[in-house]
């Protein structure tokens, strides 16, 4: 599956695209193992021909399912590219891929995603991380530890021995 644009009949008017991709083909790799795309990437998009480039516009609309970057907790997140705008030349040192008189914007729309992706997935705004420890297990008062004032003592023993 892919996001075909035939630049003959773009040349005429503007595409309309809409429909849903499934999560893997749209084999996006967000460097990150803490997110993955759960659900189908609903796009709907206008595409036109716009001076030497192509001028994609629409919405991309898929879930995420995060791992929390603090505590670990998975949860499910929205990802929404509204009011997406993407200028694609056709000339020039940054042009698009151009195949049988066609684009696929799949890899660019793709890229746009992974910008969109969150840097820092958190399960909610003021997560706390993973406890440090069980209650109760946090600290052994009078335990094994050596308080820091009786170890400066035997040194000065040890100084007045030499
Ligand atoms: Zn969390």
């Amino acid at each position: 599956m892919s996001l075909l644009v035939n630049l003959a009949q773009l040349a005429r008017q503007a595409v309309c695209l809409e429909g849903r991709i499934a999560p893997a083909d749209w084999d996006l790799d967000p460097h990150d193992e803490l997110l993955a795309i759960s659900s189908p990437v609903t796009y709907s998009l206008t595409v036109r021909k716009q001076g030497k480039g192509i001028l994609v516009e629409g919405s991309l609309r898929t879930e995420l399912t995060c791992a929390c970057a603090r505590c670990l907790k998975e949860f499910r997140q929205a990802l929404d590219r509204e009011n997406l705008a993407l200028y694609l030349p056709l000339e020039g040192e940054d042009q698009v891929v151009i195949r049988h008189e066609c684009v696929d914007l799949t890899p660019y729309l793709r890229e746009d995603m992974v910008l969109a992706l969150p840097q820092h997935p958190l399960c909610e705004p003021g997560c706390s991380g993973l406890p440090s420890a069980p209650p109760g297990q946090v600290q052994e008062p009078g335990g094994n530890r050596q308080p820091p004032g009786r170890l400066s003592e035997w040194a000065a023993l040890d100084q007045l021995k030499l």
